[in-house]
């Protein structure tokens, strides 16, 4: 059952007099009790995609039309306050610097239980309780006693671990995880991500996972989303992806995984366009080694190349 669904979403930034568009008609959809993650390199507009779904984009982003459904109801029609409640209770942003969410003038547990009273009416010892129950979840060892901890007292994996255990006692049904690993050492990381798997198969909830990095995310997720210069270039299952890439980006992203190492580790040449930035036709045109004439005129469209797999390259005409 589909839980969200981004349809042809289109923003664009006002740079003084300019109006620059930066997402272009980007479209996906998230099961539920699955993981769809949404790969690219920075600067691609992975972030402002999710970002547009909690309506957390910044003051100069416009969003100039599409539809993000949400159980069927279109997010962009809800007012400020009706967003705040989704924000707080149906989906949880998990940040790449926890400490953005984490207020350090109180203790985690205080942080905790003030979700737990709001989000589920508890209060006393049976909000603690909760809370224990929480932290345990996330795997937080000597629950009781590190609710009295102050985020200064956590390490970067335990204050993700908190982060998350409050989007889960606010019964959150879709998770947003945006580079949560990025600040963590390598063994970290792969507990977070073992743990959102975790959360994914036995809560049932959705993951949307927004990273530069692929090897992260091939043990895990569900579905791939792989974005370039603001455009959805494919998607696929995970075993469709990894066992039969397409795009000639998604190509180059697997090559320079260091699991795939032979000889040298392998670079994509040159850079992702910037904003301000003209390239006509297929954005990837610059840095494609498979480049051809209609490349450099046209814009190629996402098409199914087989069943749950769509790529946007001349190269499947
Ligand atoms: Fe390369 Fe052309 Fe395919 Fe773009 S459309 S990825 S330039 S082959």
């Amino acid at each position: 059952m589909t839980i969200l669904e981004v349809k042809n979403l289109n923003l664009g930034f006002q740079c003084e007099e300019v109006f620059r568009p930066a997402l272009f008609g980007i479209s996906f959809s998230l099961k539920k009790g699955e993981m769809l993650s949404i790969v690219g390199e920075s600067g691609c507009g992975k972030t402002m995609s999710a970002m547009s779904i909690l309506q957390l984009i910044p003051k100069t982003a416009k969003i100039t039309s599409g539809e993000i459904l949400f159980n069927g109801e279109n997010l962009l029609e809800k007012s400020p306050k009706e967003m705040q409640h989704i924000r707080g209770s149906k989906i949880a942003l998990i940040p790449q610097d926890p400490m953005t969410s984490l207020n350090p003038l109180y203790t985690v547990g205080d942080q905790l239980l003030e979700i737990i009273k709001i989000h589920q009416g508890l209060m006393g010892d049976e909000a603690v309780k909760k809370a224990v129950e929480a932290f345990e979840m996330v795997q937080i060892p000597a629950a009781k006693s590190r609710l009295k901890n102050y985020p200064h007292e956590f390490s970067g994996g335990m204050k993700q671990r908190a982060i998350i255990a409050m989007a889960l006692a606010c019964n959150a049904e879709i998770l947003i995880a945006d580079e949560p690993t990025t600040a963590l050492d390598v063994t970290i990381q792969a507990q977070i991500m073992h743990l959102l798997q975790e959360i994914k198969v036995n809560n049932k909830t959705s993951i949307l996972l927004i990273t530069h990095d692929l090897a992260l995310v091939s043990e895990h997720t569900d579905d791939i989303a792989v974005m370039y210069a603001g455009r959805i270039v494919e998607t696929a299952t995970n075993k469709e992806f990894f066992s039969n890439p397409n795009h000639p980006y998604s190509k180059a992203l697997l090559k320079s995984l260091p699991s795939n190492r032979t000889e040298k580790l392998e670079t994509i040449k040159g850079q992702p366009p910037t904003l301000a930035q003209t390239i006509n036709g297929c954005k990837f045109n610059p840095r494609c080694d498979y480049c051809m004439e209609i490349c450099k005129q046209e814009i190629p469209p996402l098409q199914n190349i087989s069943q749950a797999h769509k790529s946007a390259c001349f190269l499947n005409k």
